[in-house]
């Protein structure tokens, strides 16, 4: 997980590092020269260069870095990292580093500090703990969206694990009513793990579906419903439509957005689109098992500001993590 990009900030770090110290060996040298004494000195040169050669420190310039750092650009781009998130990380290294005075021995801490805290500032929204949530209200709806193919049917299976294995009793409703392979898909799941599902004919309106499971739900004191909604229709628009209608007639507790890890620079898109709609709680990051890259993640959370809450790291039912950005900023800049 992550591996690319690892790779490509530790290239970073090491290549501004050099590209200081190669500048630092350049004007340490310019120094001397200027400091030799010499026959007609028309001006006084030492004192224009003064501000640069403060006695074991270096104040770097902007020229000194710019170009390390459009590489630094490159290669976070290389790594699914949105532009506007790239340009964020880059923008506050420049910030941290341009005109400021640093000792040779701190350089390369204050640059991974610097990025961590990018990092920190772009992952750490406020989380939300689903299994505390869930008990506030009886039954509690939570709905999952995203595109088809994301991992939403997989991930509704692996909360519905999570909640019966803390003791909660839960249904699922099949409000994917445009695939009748995610009924069956919801069904195979539901039967697996015992989990009742409320399910419509291929085709019914899905804020029925939804509907019926909550009234199930509250027929039989289940404590959450979860609920799949469409991942395509003929357009986004009526997609998105759809959605709204879901959300107008139920009134879900929760609204998760499934991304797959995967899709890039997509999943910035998808994640707007779906915020702009109906409006994000959380997001469930899928496929990070198999996703060396891993700015797709980081990215998605700087455009939506919302937290992740779970990450998929596998096919099994319990292959859900937790998210813990300190955690994966910690490995990304160790
Ligand atoms: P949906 O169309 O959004 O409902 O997507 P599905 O839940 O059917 O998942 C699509 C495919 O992705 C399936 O083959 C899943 O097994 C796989 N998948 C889902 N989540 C993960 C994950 O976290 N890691 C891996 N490796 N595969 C996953």
């Amino acid at each position: 997980m992550f591996g690319f990009l690892k790779k490509k900030l530790k290239e970073g770090i090491e290549k501004i590092t050099k590209k200081v110290e190669k500048e630092e060996q350049v004007q340490e040298r310019t120094k001397e020269k200027l400091q030799k004494p010499k026959k007609v000195a028309k001006e006084k040169p030492k004192e224009v260069k003064k501000s640069l050669f403060k006695i074991g420190k270096r104040i770097i310039r902007e020229s000194d870095i710019k170009d390390v750092l459009w590489d630094l650009q490159i290669s976070l781009l290389e790594s699914d990292v949105a532009l506007e998130t790239a340009e964020k990380i880059c923008n506050d290294l420049k910030k941290n580093l341009v005109g400021k005075e640093i000792k040779k021995k701190d350089l390369e801490i204050i640059i991974k500090n610097t990025l961590k805290n990018s990092l920190k500032e772009i992952l750490d929204q406020k989380q939300i703990d689903i299994l505390a949530e869930v008990k506030k209200k009886k039954p509690f709806l939570i709905l999952f969206l995203g595109f088809n193919g994301a991992g939403k049917t997989t991930a509704i299976a692996r909360v519905a694990h999570l909640l019966k294995s803390r003791g909660l009793s839960v249904n699922m409703a099949a409000g994917d009513t445009w695939r009748a392979a995610a009924i069956n898909q919801l069904e195979k799941h539901g039967a697996i793990l015992k989990v009742p599902v409320i399910k419509h004919d291929y085709g019914a309106d899905s804020a029925a579906v939804i509907y019926d499971a909550v009234e199930h739900a509250k027929a039989r004191e289940i404590d959450v419903v979860l609920a799949d909604t469409a991942g395509r229709s003929h357009t986004n628009k009526n997609l998105m439509n759809e959605l709204e209608k879901i959300c107008r007639v139920n009134k879900p507790d929760m609204k998760i957005l499934v991304v797959d890890s995967l899709t890039g620079n997509d999943s910035v898109e998808q994640a707007k689109a779906f915020e702009s709609s109906v409006g994000i709680d959380g997001i469930i990051m899928t496929k990070m098992d198999v996703n060396e890259k891993g700015g797709a993640a980081i990215s998605v959370v700087h455009a939506i500001k919302k937290p992740i809450l779970y990450i998929g790291v596998g096919q099994d039912y319990k292959d859900l993590e937790k998210f813990d950005a300190d955690k994966i900023i910690k490995n990304l800049l160790e």
